[in-house]
């Protein structure tokens, strides 16, 4: 394609690389877990789906408890996060015959290893690849690191004019990156972008917008709201952070087409205005860490751990600190939640609408 009409803007690559029906990455890769690319939380331990599970049963549950409503899940990789969520929702009298649940999944790959893993679990489950195949009604939808596969565009500094990064081709027939034409408008940078050196990045995804506004809209008309957990920031500002993983190992965006995980980091401020553009109420970014201590993470270990041998307390002592330390998930990962404002109105005691824990980030 390149070399027929030119260079090409990073959404195109990262779809083309991502989802091509025969090339891409999802079509072909075993993409998460110990041998796969990458490792996502639900399977660093089962108290992460556990505790998203009991997120839902208080929202379900501040929602009057509705005797039907869908159960999303965007992007569920190995459906090991809704098995775990299920698995500590199901004893709630009168869940599981009110949740429909719904996995939006693009990978016919990954839903043939989520069959797998939610057959036979006693619910309602179905499939479909966008939001618009949900069935109407209340929702309530989580989302970890989903969003970060999204395409996203990046615009570099070069003297006054932040002109779009493409992906074009040098002599050799070697994938680089070059400049577009398209330029980003200065009135929909961050301040202080004035002061940025040249050869500055600055990130945008509207295909990401877009979705957060689909999702929100939906929440606003039917009731309802959303978990979305993923790396990132809290404040929107500069930097480069489109990285592709293989093997668990950082590698480079333009060297393995199609071979290798490409993401990037998510702006919380944009895809907070996003939601709040059309009504939603969103809650402050708050981290991982924040969310899954305040959700009860420490005392699900303690009893995780009660009557286990020492390994196996050593083990669950190890994926609380993968989950939550500084140096691990704990902080580069963070927890937004949106709902529709009669519900959010009553879910000002749940994290992470509920008040701040003292060092909550900004
Ligand atoms: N939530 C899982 C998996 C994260 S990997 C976990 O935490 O382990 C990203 C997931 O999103 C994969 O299942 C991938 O196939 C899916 N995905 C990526 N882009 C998508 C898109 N545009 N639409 C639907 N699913 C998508």
């Amino acid at each position: 394609m390149i070399r027929i009409s030119g260079p090409i803007p990073l959404p195109s690559y990262m779809q083309l690389c991502l989802h091509d029906p025969a090339q891409g990455y999802y079509a072909n890769r075993n993409a998460i877990g110990t041998a796969g690319d990458f490792i996502t939380a639900p399977e660093i331990s089962q108290m992460f789906g556990e505790l998203i599970g009991v997120w839902c049963v208080s929202v379900w549950q501040a929602m009057g408890s509705p005797s039907s409503f869908v159960l999303a899940e965007a992007g569920p990789g190995k459906g090991t996060l809704m098995a775990d969520l299920l698995r500590a929702a199901t004893p709630v009298p009168g869940f599981r015959d009110a949740a429909k649940i719904r996995l939006i999944e693009a990978s016919p790959l990954m839903i043939e290893q989520q069959k797998g893993r939610l057959g036979g679990c006693g619910y309602d489950v179905q499939w479909c690849n966008s939001l618009d195949g949900l069935p109407g009604g209340p929702i309530i939808l989580v989302a970890n690191e989903f969003l970060d596969c999204l395409p996203m565009r990046q615009f570099v500094k070069s003297g006054d004019i932040w002109r779009e990064r493409c992906i074009g081709l040098d002599d050799h027939g070697k994938l680089v990156n070059v400049l577009g034409a398209a330029a980003l408008e200065a009135t929909r940078l961050p301040d202080l972008h004035e002061a940025e050196p040249d050869g500055a990045v600055f990130e945008t995804a509207p295909a990401r917008q877009a979705w957060i506004e689909q999702l929100a809209t939906r929440i606003n008309t039917e009731g309802g709201a959303a978990l979305l957990i993923d790396y990132g920031h809290a404040a929107s500002g500069f930097g480069d952070t489109f990285q592709a993983m293989r093997s668990q190992k950082y590698a480079e965006p333009l060297t393995e087409p199609g071979n290798a995980d490409l993401t990037s980091h998510i702006d919380f401020a944009a895809v907070a205005e996003a939601a709040q553009n059309t009504g939603s109420v969103v809650s402050p970014t708050i981290t991982q860490a924040q969310f899954l201590l305040a959700m009860g993470l420490m005392e699900r270990a303690g009893s995780l751990g009660e009557g286990k041998d020492d390994a196996q307390q050593r083990e669950i002592s190890l994926a609380v600190e993968r989950l939550a330390s500084p140096e691990a998930m704990g902080e580069l990962f963070k927890v937004l939640a949106l709902a529709d404002p009669s519900t959010a109105g009553k879910l000002a005691g749940l994290p992470p609408f509920a008040p701040a824990p003292s060092t909550r980030s900004n």
